[in-house]
Formats: structure tokens, C-alpha cells, sequence
């Protein structure tokens, strides 16, 4: 047996289909609009070396990170800064986790989200005597992070000051309720977004759309668009079949079954009844590895293609799930199906009471991990 076959747990990554994600979006956007690729939080757990690389060869130049060490991984994955057609990351938290000096070594580009992060790499750039790339993030209506009104005020009155050191590739904002194509924050924010970034008084180039973002339609693009979950499959806007496809298949192993002898519980809590004569079957998979514990009493998994519920209390590191309907005895070595082609990640997410976002970046470290579609 290899490798794979012997493994308790496996997450497959299907990075051609994040690649079939990416063209998709990038051809939804008008002419002229460029399409990053959001990598923070390992790729929301995919993987961001695996994915930075697949979406390269796609053509993709943009990527976003959260902190400087996501951008450090990323990276290692890419042509290096400054090489003939390489590709630029940004890192979404601000200035912050290196020093400047390293940040220039690194060719990353930090995204100011306030006068002070503004302040303080107009400082850089003059201790330099260079100009330095940066992105300037303007706040519309999240509240958490990104230049206020009055921040834009006095950008514009220190304008010469404070820009002349900067090299301001975008100028960004970030859609709060894209998800909700009809609610009023979108129009709001358009408005917003248009009003401040004119009274910085000059002209830049712009990013605004999330994947949601860019089904608003065209008025949203801008110059570069920011998709990250529909990349990974997760259905982008409510009210609508999701466009986007799976791109990871989770799997976890039967490593004991059971028929209940006599009437009694299942797990931690004594939370489950068993009648005698039930069938049980315990998976590999649990807390631990991201099969979260509000999925108690409400997951299912699939055998066989079957769906079986998840019975009592799910465990660190082992789920029970009742097997006794199938039309195949579930047998010690079976794998249920967590996430695949019977359930999708966001079906998974509402059974535990969360958002895909969420169940992608809990994804464990034990599973084997399979890079397909490369
Ligand atoms: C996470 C993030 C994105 C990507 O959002 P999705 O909803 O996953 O497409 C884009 N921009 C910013 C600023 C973000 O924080």
C-alpha cells in the first residue's frame, strides 16, 4: 500500500480547479481589470505555495497575505521579485512584522491602512531616498481597517508631504455585505469610495472587489479585483447556484465498527442513545483536524455515497457516525466523505453553524495532503 492509501486522514487539493476558479472570475471582470489572488491564512488552508504556484502559471501577478510571513511562503513559490514577469504580493496587515529594510529586500508591498502606517512609510522611503511601493486602504464602511474621512482630509492637506515618498500602486477598500447582492452597504460603499478617492485629489489606480465584489457587476472592478473564497470553491453570494467549483476532497478512514450490544450512549456527555443493534462506525477525524465540535448532533459524512449523521459528541480526534441504513456494511478501513462530490464545504459549514471561510482555514495538519490537477 502507498503512502496515501495507508493514511487515516486525506485532503486532497484539486489545484485545477482553483485554476478553472480563477479564469472564470478573471473573465467575469470588464476589459482592462486585473485579477489577484487572495493567499492569506495558508491559502484558507489549502495551501498557499501549492496555490501561489498554480495560479502563476495561470497568469496570475497579484497576490494578497495577510501578514509578511504568509508572503514569505508565497514567495518561495514564485519567480523572484524583480525577475522578468514576476509576480507582486501585498500584505494586507500593514507595515508591520519586519523591518523596512526587509521589506524592500523582499520586494513585498504592505498596505497602509492608517495615517499612521502612512506616516511611518513616507519615513521609510525618506531614510531610503527612494520611493517607496505601497497600497493605500481607505475605509468605506467596515470599520476595521483603512483611512477614515477624516484620515482622506488630511492625506489630501499634507498630499505633497506625505505621497512624495510613495510609490502608491492602489488605491483599495474592502466590501462589507458583497454576499448580499441586494443590500444597501454596496451601493453605499460605491458611493463612498468614489467621493474619498476623489478628494485625495489625484489620481490612482484601484482595487475594491472581493469575489462577491465582482458579481456586482462592472462598476465594481476597478483596476484589480481581490477574490479569495471563490477561488476555493466557497459560494461567493447568497440567492443563487454557486458558480465556482469544489477544489478539496476530504476524506477520513472507519477504524472500528461496532453493532451496540445492549441500549446505551455514544461518546463524551453520554449525548447519544444507541439502541441495541445499532451500527456504529468511528472515523479518524476530529476537532483536531478541523471537524469542528458544533457539528455534534447536526454533521453527516458520506460512505459509499451514502449519507450517514454523526452521532454524540464530535471528539478531538474521532467522530461516531451511524452506519446501520447502508446497503453496504460500513467496514474498518472504509472512507466517509467529509467534503467532495457529495457535500460541499459551505454544507459542511452550516452544519456546524459557520461559514465555508471558516471550516477551509480550520483544516488540520494530520491529513495526508494531495496536490492534484497540477
Ligand atoms: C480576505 C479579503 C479579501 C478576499 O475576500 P473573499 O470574500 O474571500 O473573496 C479581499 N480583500 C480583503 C481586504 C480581504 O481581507
Amino acid at each position: 500500500m502507498n503512502d496515501a492509501a495507508l493514511a487515516l486522514s486525506t485532503l486532497e487539493v484539486h489545484l485545477d480547479r482553483v485554476a478553472r476558479n480563477y479564469l472564470y472570475l478573471r473573465k467575469k471582470l470588464k476589459i482592462g481589470a486585473d485579477c489577484a489572488a487572495v493567499v492569506k491564512a495558508d491559502a484558507y488552508g489549502l495551501g498557499a505555495a501549492e496555490v501561489a504556484a498554480a495560479l502563476y502559471a495561470q497568469e496570475c501577478r497579484h497576490f494578497f497575505t495577510a501578514h509578511a510571513s504568509e508572503a514569505e511562503a508565497v514567495a518561495a513559490a514564485l519567480p523572484p521579485a524583480g525577475a522578468p514577469d514576476s509576480a507582486v504580493i501585498y500584505v494586507l496587515n500593514g507595515p508591520h512584522g519586519m523591518a523596512a529594510a526587509d521589506w524592500q529586500q523582499k520586494g513585498f508591498i504592505p498596505v497602509l491602512n492608517s495615517l499612521g502606517d502612512i506616516e511611518l512609510w513616507a519615513a521609510a522611503a525618506a531614510a531610503a531616498g527612494k520611493r517607496l511601493p505601497c497600497i493605500i486602504h481607505i475605509d468605506t464602511g467596515m470599520n476595521r481597517l483603512g483611512l477614515t474621512a477624516l484620515d482622506v482630509t488630511q492625506l489630501a492637506e499634507k498630499r505633497t508631504a506625505l505621497l512624495q515618498g510613495l510609490d502608491v500602486r492602489y488605491v483599495m477598500s474592502h466590501l462589507a455585505c458583497a454576499d448580499e447582492p441586494g443590500h444597501a452597504m454596496n451601493l453605499q460603499q460605491l458611493a463612498a469610495f468614489r467621493q474619498l478617492t476623489a478628494a485625495v485629489g489625484q489620481a490612482f489606480r484601484y482595487s475594491f472587489a472581493n469575489s462577491a465584489g465582482i458579481f456586482l457587476g462592472a462598476d465594481y472592478h476597478f483596476d484589480l479585483a481581490r477574490p479569495g473564497c471563490a477561488l476555493y470553491g466557497i459560494q461567493p453570494y447568497e440567492g443563487a447556484a454557486n458558480p465556482m467549483h469544489g477544489t478539496v476532497t476530504l476524506k477520513a478512514k472507519i477504524v472500528q465498527t461496532r453493532v451496540v450490544g445492549a441500549a446505551s450512549t455514544v461518546g463524551y456527555g453520554a449525548g447519544y442513545a444507541a439502541a441495541a443493534g445499532d451500527n456504529l462506525a468511528t472515523i479518524s477525524i476530529g476537532y483536531a483536524d478541523g471537524y469542528l465540535r458544533s457539528a455534534t448532533g447536526r454533521g453527516k459524512v458520506f460512505v459509499g455515497g451514502q449519507a450517514c449523521p454523526v452521532v454524540g459528541r464530535v471528539s478531538m480526534d474521532s467522530v461516531v457516525i451511524a452506519t446501520g441504513h447502508l446497503s453496504q456494511p460500513a467496514k474498518t478501513g472504509d472512507y466517509a466523505e467529509i467534503i467532495g462530490p457529495h457535500q460541499t464545504v459551505d454544507e459542511v459549514a452550516a452544519q456546524a453553524g459557520t461559514i465555508g471561510y471558516e471550516i477551509l482555514t480550520s483544516l488540520g495538519k494530520r491529513y495526508k495532503r494531495i496536490y492534484t490537477g497540477l
